[in-house]
């Protein structure tokens, strides 16, 4: 199965991503963690990437693209993925088309996570990440089981950088031009299921089992 998930920053589609990637025992794969992980490791991609993740901004088309077509093209893949911020254009959209039928296969589905701006802009200012395996908490309804600490690794948590309110707040205006003109053209190929993204993950979860099993 490929399955791309769609939604604005903070809708949920890293916690869902994993849940699903659990479920069907397919990879998530997500370009901003991709991304941050170039950062941390001062590549070229990362450097290059860098500044326009810091302000919030879209890396440019040219620069994703090429990363994940090389990410989609490795072994584990071969079975279905699942991916979370990639799309982020119309462009990137028509390059996965290409890179898929180049593969001889198409995206199964879009599924889109919906949820207020009010509610992300809340969830985005309590997001803890953990830099070292992903995993994200919030500190008012999903805090770590020790303060500061990743529960799963250890590793000590951190704020992005990106997930301070005002970045946010451009985040969500280039999700709105850019993103969010992507639903509209996988809906017209009858790719699109739709969620609420505001009830609790569990719940998410299983509203996302039932509509792709459907
Ligand atoms: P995310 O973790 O998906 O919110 O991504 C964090 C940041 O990485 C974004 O704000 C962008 O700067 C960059 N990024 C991730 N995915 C893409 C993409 N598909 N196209 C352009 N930039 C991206």
């Amino acid at each position: 199965m490929i399955l791309i998930l769609l939604g604005p920053p903070g809708a949920g589609k890293g916690t869902q991503g994993r849940f699903l990637a659990d479920e069907y025992g397919i990879p998530e794969i997500s370009s901003g963690d991709i991304l941050r992980a170039e950062v941390a490791g001062n590549t070229k991609l990362g450097r290059q990437a860098k500044s326009y993740m810091d302000k919030g901004e879209l890396v440019p088309d040219g620069i994703i693209v090429a990363m994940m077509a090389d990410r989609i093209s490795k072994e584990d893949c071969k079975p279905g993925f699942i991916l979370d911020g990639f799309p982020r254009t119309i462009d990137q959209a028509g390059a996965l088309a290409d890179m898929l039928k180049e593969l001889g296969r198409s995206v199964d589905f879009v599924l889109n996570i919906d949820i207020s701006e009010e509610r992300v802009i809340k969830r985005i200012s309590g997001r803890r990440s953990c830099p070292n395996c992903s995993s994200v908490y919030n500190v008012h309804c999903n805090p770590p089981k020790k303060d500061g600490i990743c529960d799963n690794c250890g590793n000590e948590l951190i704020q992005r950088i990106d997930d301070s309110e005002s970045t946010v707040l451009n985040r969500l205006k280039i999700y709105n031009k850019q993103t969010k003109p992507i639903i509209d053209c996988y809906d017209k190929r009858s790719l699109l299921r739709t969620v609420d993204g505001e009830p609790k993950p569990d719940v998410i979860l299983d509203d996302i089992l039932n509509l792709l099993n459907r």
